[in-house]
């Protein structure tokens, strides 16, 4: 028998509980029983993201919000800075651009994190930028963004600070509105412990003002449209009734928690996680490492595409290693959403059992150890 074990950076495992809510019969969106239940996940959603901006849920993987961001808040003509330092910064240059905008990329070596500075001297150089394209956590790197130290530089200009926090929120901290994050997008299957499917994004009082000057270029997308709905938690067009209603349960979850304690819980799987890496004589990819997905180095010598294949054919443990020009260089052990310190040494033991067998040097249980004595001294 082989026991599958989900431990990638999205999607990720749902809570049982969540599933069995999932399984209940479909009901009519235009009810009351659906309104209540879209209010409840709205404040829900509100307090993970720290926000009172308005939240709109749109029926979409992560990418789909991303492309909202775009479309509704720049319009023909805007320039925005894009930082892309990994594939879901590219994305963001990439969206821009496929909706007609200038686009300056500002480039940072894979694992790094950009600097209020490298912002700040784009915007002083060219006050017309309309906005910032930031990544919470650059999930093909292991790369955390400073969001609040970004935050307190563009909050001064004009230019919109638009965040994909699609694998960071829920993990990382995240205060939308102290952070002064104009559009935060977010999605289901990462974090916020869900199956893929629905995709947020939060709107700033600054951000409605672009949009309302920007002419809509999507139909489907259209957050204007949808902020009208919200006003009676309703939706333009046929909400995901099934996993709004698993979402509710996931969100109830986070906040009996506490978000405090769930950025906490990740800050602790993290430093075990990176304990683990060093212990076993390997070394960690991202020069600014995230709390919510921990990337490895594979040692020179073993075959690096092999590893996850193994992972999973020998184990069943799904863990990611890299896209592009990582692939075969790194695995990523995602420590993100409906995740303990089990989690963690279940990862961790298996690298260590599959990089064994590929030939590197490695101590079997080093990684284990160290991970359960960073548990343990958390008592956790
Ligand atoms: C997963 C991910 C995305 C893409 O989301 P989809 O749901 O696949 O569209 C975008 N950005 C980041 C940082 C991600 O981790």
């Amino acid at each position: 028998m082989l026991k599958k074990r989900l431990l990638t950076p999205g999607p990720t495992e749902v809570p049982p509980d969540t599933l069995a809510e999932m399984a209940k019969p479909v009901f009519h969106h235009r009810t009351k029983e659906y309104q209540d239940l879209f209010r409840q996940v709205t404040e829900g959603l509100q307090y993970v993201f720290q926000t009172k901006n308005d939240c709109l849920t749109l029926c979409a993987s992560g990418t789909g919000a991303m492309e909202a961001a775009v479309v509704n808040a720049l319009g023909p003509g805007d320039k925005a800075v894009a930082v892309i330092g990994g594939k879901f910064g590219e994305r963001w240059g990439e969206i821009c651009k496929t909706n007609g905008n200038e686009v300056i990329a500002l480039d940072i070596e894979w694992g790094h994190a950009p600097t209020p500075a490298q912002i700040e001297a784009l915007l002083r150089k060219d006050p017309k930028i309309a906005a910032v394209f930031i990544t919470l956590c650059e999930t093909s790197t292991g790369a955390a963004t400073d969001v609040q130290a970004i935050g307190n530089v563009v909050k001064n200009y004009d230019a919109l600070l638009v965040v994909d926090g699609i694998s960071g929120v829920g993990a990382l901290p995240m205060k939308t509105d102290e952070w002064h994050v104009d559009l935060l997008v977010v999605g289901s299957q990462k974090a916020l412990m869900m199956p893929p499917g629905l995709a947020f994004i939060t709107v700033s009082p600054k951000a409605w003002a672009k949009i309302s000057r920007t002419p809509s270029r999507s139909y489907y997308f259209n957050l204007p449209k949808a902020k009208k709905s919200l006003e009676d938690f309703d939706t333009p067009y046929t909400p995901a009734v099934t996993l709004v209603r698993g979402l509710k349960n996931s969100l109830d979850m986070i906040r009996a928690e506490g978000i405090e304690n769930v950025w906490r819980r990740h800050a602790v799987m993290a430093q075990a996680a990176r304990a683990a890496v060093k212990a076993m004589g390997l070394e960690g990819f991202a020069a600014a490492p995230s709390d919510a997905v921990t990337t490895v180095k594979l040692p020179a010598g073993i075959d690096g595409n092999a590893v996850p294949k193994k992972l999973a054919s020998e184990h069943g443990v799904t863990l990611m290693g890299g896209q592009e020009k990582l692939k075969g260089k790194i695995v990523r052990i995602a420590h993100m959403g409906y995740m303990d310190k089990f989690d963690i040494i279940t990862a961790i033991a298996a690298l260590e059992l599959v990089l064994k067998k590929l030939g590197a040097n490695i101590t079997l249980g080093s990684g284990v150890a160290a991970a359960e004595e960073v548990f343990y001294k958390n008592n956790m």
